[in-house]
């Protein structure tokens, strides 16, 4: 954590998480389960609006890229291949005083003599790897026959279908197969909260080229993804591009960016853009005896591509962007008295309730038919959330702590009981300015597309 504030900050985002129902603990009745995470009814929609988003950014509105949703559990010999078997590992240090198991990097170390961050004790055991990949048996018998692994990544199904991909879609070098899915990975130690789990989704392209544009390829995804992230509505400021040096990159790799996010426990990696080389298609065409070679029809030259890979977790990016809207203003209660407000600024686009709408009074049966109507108008277009009860205000206050960017009201106004021209118009307020504007039914629809879109 960097400061006081930021480690309260953080509590705060958790605590609203829970309350509201984006992310409850696994299992939570049972005492949980450390690094697993499950959505609950806002995060799921949250969710699904960042996977959707990314998707038609990086598959749907380009000619180069096509999809895929390859499976969790693959032929071991993929592991050993792509040498995840052998060196899937973090380093892992023991304390002998109080037993903690720490990541190495976790380990302080004080005028070169190494500590335990937990009890500060000095007895702790050599670094020694550890795998991380959750290992299952295939079938009714537990044996090195039927071992394998849940998938620590899910680039491994996309270089292993890639010749599929290449003859059923037709497209020429330099294109692309994207896929989101799980990934499982037991962490040595998991904690801020879903930064760092042990089952998590990745957002994964590998965009095959030859081997004299991979550089320049990396720059161009790299320029992308920070488009992406600012269309999502995380600020620039808040995102730092970190050139991995070379001792800490795979050795395969001539190239890999840290995509960082100033979370409130520090700068952290929300995704890595890495030019992998052919490095992956060359290990599996090597270990599976088959050719994963493309044919250039103009130079008839045959060659193993070379690959970009920007790769992206789903859970990372959806606690930035709680982060990033988190924010807590003042605002008028009932009575014109200051109070905070707690609101979440998340880009419309991803939000995951579009907009409330509420009739002034739940006792009047034209404004409740009037706000009903209006629901199933913009229902099929959008994800519309109707609420009858409690003072105005407080609805949208509720609305603003859940991130709902509009919310629409139905008054007498409405009904043209005071002035016939306003009939068939209600007030739309804007979360974050809370100022509303007179708006007519008939718009509303163009209106809010426009704006979510
Ligand atoms: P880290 O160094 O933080 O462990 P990594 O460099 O091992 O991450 P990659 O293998 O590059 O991560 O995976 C690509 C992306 O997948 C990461 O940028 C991150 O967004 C996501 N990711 C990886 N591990 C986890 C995890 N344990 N929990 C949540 N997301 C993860």
């Amino acid at each position: 954590m960097n400061s006081k504030a930021d480690a309260q900050r953080m509590e705060k985002i958790v605590s609203l998480c829970k309350r509201r129902g984006f992310i409850f603990q696994s299992s939570e009745i049972y005492g949980g389960l450390n690094g697993l995470w499950d959505y609950g009814p806002l995060g799921v929609e949250l969710k699904r609006n960042l996977k959707s988003y990314w998707w038609r950014a990086m598959v749907h509105e380009r000619d180069d890229v096509v999809g895929m949703d390859g499976s969790i559990l693959m032929n071991r010999a993929v592991w050993k291949a792509s040498g995840h078997e052998d060196t899937f590992s973090d380093p892992m240090v023991d304390c002998r005083v109080c037993k903690s198991r720490l990541r190495a990097d976790q380990v302080i170390e004080k005028k070169g003599v190494r500590q335990c961050p937990n009890c500060g004790s000095k007895d702790l055991t050599e670094p020694r790897p550890f795998n991380l990949m959750f290992k299952t048996y295939v079938g009714a018998t537990e044996d090195e026959s039927s071992l394998t692994y849940l998938r620590p990544e899910t680039a491994q199904s996309i270089f292993t279908q890639f010749k599929n991909i290449l003859e059923v879609s037709r497209k020429k070098l330099p294109f692309g197969i994207a896929q989101i899915g799980k990934a499982f990975r037991n962490e040595i130690n998991a904690r801020n909260f879903t930064f760092r789990s042990r089952e998590f989704e990745q957002m994964e392209l590998e965009y095959f080229c030859r081997a004299e544009e991979g550089m320049n390829l990396l720059e161009y995804w790299k320029e992308e993804r920070l488009k992406f992230y600012e269309n999502i509505g995380i600020s620039r400021e808040k995102l730092h591009v970190l050139t991995v040096p070379n001792e800490e990159r795979a050795f395969y790799s001539k190239g890999t960016y840290d995509i960082e996010y100033d979370f409130p426990f520090g700068r952290q990696e929300l995704e890595g853009v890495a030019y992998r080389t052919d490095y992956d298609l060359s290990q599996h065409q090597k270990a599976s005896g088959k050719s994963l070679e493309y044919f250039d029809e103009e130079t008839k030259q045959r060659f193993i591509p070379h690959v970009v890979e920007p790769s992206a977790g789903v859970d990372r990016t959806v606690l930035a962007v709680i982060c990033e809207a988190y924010a807590e203003d003042e605002a008028p209660d009932e009575k014109g008295k200051m109070e905070t407000r707690i609101v979440l600024r998340f880009h419309p686009r991803i939000a995951p309730i579009k907009c409330a709408v509420f009739p002034l009074l739940k006792n009047k049966e034209p404004l409740v038919a009037k706000a009903k109507e209006i629901v199933d108008l913009l229902r099929p277009h959008m994800l519309v959330f109707y609420d009858e009860s409690g003072a105005i205000g407080r609805r949208y206050r509720r609305q603003d702590e859940i991130g709902t960017p509009f919310c629409i009201t139905v008054d007498f106004e409405t009904l043209g009981e005071r002035d016939a021209k306003l009939r068939d118009t209600v007030t739309l307020r804007d979360r974050d300015s809370m100022k509303q504007e007179r708006v007519k039914i008939s718009d509303l629809l163009e209106l809010l597309s426009l704006r979510i879109a």
